[in-house]
């Protein structure tokens, strides 16, 4: 199979001041045509380039007719100082499955066109964390993620039996596509995987026969989630349906009890059940240390006490998570793979007004008992329902700005609200509002324990516009 083809060079969004791109002449706007000769077909390929030292920049520019070229003089390894605008610059490649819980399949109609990209690439699953099904990967490809070490990688496995995972992405190439799983896992790459369980599809007696399917054919895998699907109101797959708190139940002691034969196969737990599922169950969230250092913190896996310990004042489980669940395709990757999520809005607020928190259904769950433990009564919680997507959504990184709006409307003026920088995407929340939007400013606060701790002890000054939120991870969803 041909190498994909070359359709956007890579274009420059900012030049570091007085960095080798930019003591060479490199300014925002231009496109690198090549690279000492090569055209880098994604962004791993240009950041290995960019690391070459003295770099032929073939360049266009507009207002010039044509392509020039500028000498770069640089050390090897020295970073070149030019952000660039995606992660791919050759085509994403897209899903060719149908999966009944797909979340895109069940987006309303009107949102951005960039929302309803359905990627299966393995490139993005190294630089973002989205889990691929492999259906799509092929040998060339194989060849590229162990000669240049893309690892972690992040698989969807559903379930080991061949003709139900088949049937779950509605794709024959799933009875075949785990053939890849067992090569990366032979060739030392990393794989986390994943599998998101359907009452009546997978769960049961097939969630238990996926997991002996792990422990006898790649127990090589780093870790396994067992997450929920997600049942949007748009969703027109009938035999698609939220967990009842039994089935929610049952998932966690499967998980549970197949925890304690991956330890003594392998001494490590290896399967864990998204936090989901403690929700759902109303059951207490297992202890910290079961998550064997949160692998998988950023699918929701052990948020709920990371974030716990991080808000007692542990800097060390003030883990972040990949942000947000449409990123790849929203988010440019140009510092470290990571789009930065937004600007706070405006303050307005006066010392000591009273704070209240903007989160999501589950994530009041999770908040509650810490902010009941500070004992002030100038801290309340303001849960906002899901009613954009509806159905079991209640995870705070899928909260629209028009349910912000109807949530901030009748709240009193001059208290600060702090809003989880999960729910955003530079800038725009998932239905392309922005905090202008909101009827009341709000504080854009890193979705981790220690950012919210932080924010809730910290009087800010009224009328001071915060600076840009780091890059943020993390929060209970
Ligand atoms: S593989 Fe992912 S993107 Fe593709 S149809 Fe299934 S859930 Fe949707």
């Amino acid at each position: 199979m041909s190498a994909p083809r070359v359709t956007t060079a890579p274009k420059v969004v900012a030049v570091t001041e007085a960095s080798p791109a930019d003591l060479a002449g490199v300014r925002p706007g231009d496109e690198l045509l090549s690279l000492n000769g090569r055209s880098p077909r994604d962004v791993i390929e240009y950041s290995l380039l960019v690391d070459e030292p003295d770099l032929d920049l073939v360049v266009r520019r507009r207002g010039r007719t044509d392509p020039f070229t500028l000498r770069v003089a640089k050390e090897p390894g020295e970073p070149l100082g030019a952000e660039v605008s995606s992660a791919v610059f050759d085509r994403v490649r897209t899903c060719d499955n149908h999966c009944e819980f797909c979340f895109i399949h069940q987006l309303p109609k009107g949102m951005r066109r960039s929302l309803s990209l359905k990627d299966d690439d393995y490139r993005l699953s190294f630089l973002y964390g989205n889990f691929t099904t492999l259906t799509r990967f092929t040998e060339m490809d194989l060849e590229r993620v162990l000669t240049e070490r893309l690892s972690p990688l992040f698989v969807s496995i559903h379930a080991t039996d061949p003709d139900l995972r088949a049937a779950m992405l509605r794709n024959r190439r799933g009875a075949v596509s785990l053939r890849w799983l067992g090569a990366l896992l032979d060739g030392g790459i990393e794989v986390h995987g994943q599998v998101v369980v359907c009452p009546g599809k997978n769960d049961g007696a097939i969630l238990e026969d996926t997991l002996a399917g792990v422990l006898d054919r790649y127990p090589q895998l780093a870790t396994v989630a067992c997450v929920p699907l997600g049942v949007s109101r748009f969703s027109h797959e009938s035999a698609m349906r939220p967990h009842s708190r039994a089935e929610a139940a049952a998932v966690c002691d499967t998980v549970e009890r197949w925890q304690e034969t991956f330890l003594s196969a392998l001494g490590r737990r290896t399967v864990f059940a998204a936090d989901e599922y403690y929700l759902m169950a109303e059951r207490p969230f297992p202890a910290a240390a079961t998550y064997e250092g949160f692998p998988q913190h950023e699918n929701g896996l052990g948020m709920a006490r990371a974030f716990e310990a991080a808000f007692g004042g542990d800097e060390r489980a003030a883990l972040g998570v990949r942000p947000g669940f449409f990123a790849a395709v929203d988010g440019a990757p140009a510092a470290g793979y990571r789009a930065r999520r937004g600007l706070s809005a405006d303050g307005g607020t006066e010392r000591g007004a009273p704070i209240a928190i903007l989160t999501g259904e589950y994530g009041a769950r999770v908040l509650a008992p810490l902010v009941d433990g500070l004992g002030r009564d100038d801290i309340r919680l303001l849960p906002v329902a899901n009613t954009f997507f509806g159905g079991n959504i209640g995870v705070s990184g899928l909260l629209t700005g028009s349910d912000l709006i109807e949530a901030l409307r009748d709240q009193p003026e001059g208290h600060r609200y702090l809003l989880p920088d999960a729910c955003l995407s530079e800038g725009r929340f998932l239905d392309d509002l922005t905090l202008g939007d909101l009827p009341r400013p709000v504080e854009v606060v890193a979705t981790d324990g220690l950012s919210l701790r932080r924010a809730l002890e910290s009087e800010r000054p009224a009328g001071v516009r915060p600076e840009r939120v780091p890059v943020s991870l993390g929060a209970p969803r």
